[in-house]
């Protein structure tokens, strides 16, 4: 499992490759380091933030948002350019082509645990296992919670 996370004592971002011998995770800027669980399951599909501790942890596509919208945008550029020529089903065969392209990439997308409160990304995890997907009221909660904490 790949780990990313931004230090949560000097906000340096790191990144993590846990196996089965990682015994912590640690900054490489600075000294802070915290224990890894030593319950197997926790490191290949963790049920709390292996940074921070917070027990919610969300599930989502790890799709970059720019590689989708790219191949919308781009779909619609040579969509309109068909258009413009009259070559209606080459316009519409573009869009459908994106569209289906879009899908695909979604479909083959590894999923990503992410942490509420800290947002460590948890990458190539163990898929068994439930987590639940992005609940607003849950990331309300901690935003809630954060600005209490700074106070
Ligand atoms: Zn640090
Ligand atoms: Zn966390």
């Amino acid at each position: 499992m790949h780990v990313k996370f931004c230090c949560p004592s000097c906000q340096h971002s790191n990144g993590v490759t846990i196996s089965e011998k990682t015994e912590k995770l640690g900054c490489t800027a600075c000294s802070w380091t915290r224990p890894l669980p030593a319950d197997e399951q926790q490191r290949t599909h963790p049920q709390a933030c292996l940074v921070c501790g917070c027990k919610d942890l969300w599930r989502r596509k790890n799709l970059s948002q720019t590689v989708g919208v790219a191949v919308v945008v781009l779909a619609a550029i040579l969509s309109s350019i068909a258009w413009a020529r009259y070559e209606i089903f080459w316009s519409f065969g573009i869009l459908m082509f994106a569209a289906a392209v879009d899908m695909l990439l979604y479909l083959f997308m590894p999923d990503v645990l992410v942490c509420y409160r800290c947002a460590a990304h948890y990458l190539k995890f163990d898929p068994a296992g439930e987590t639940p997907h992005f609940n607003l009221e849950m990331a309300e909660k901690h935003r809630q919670e954060k600005i209490r904490l700074k106070k």
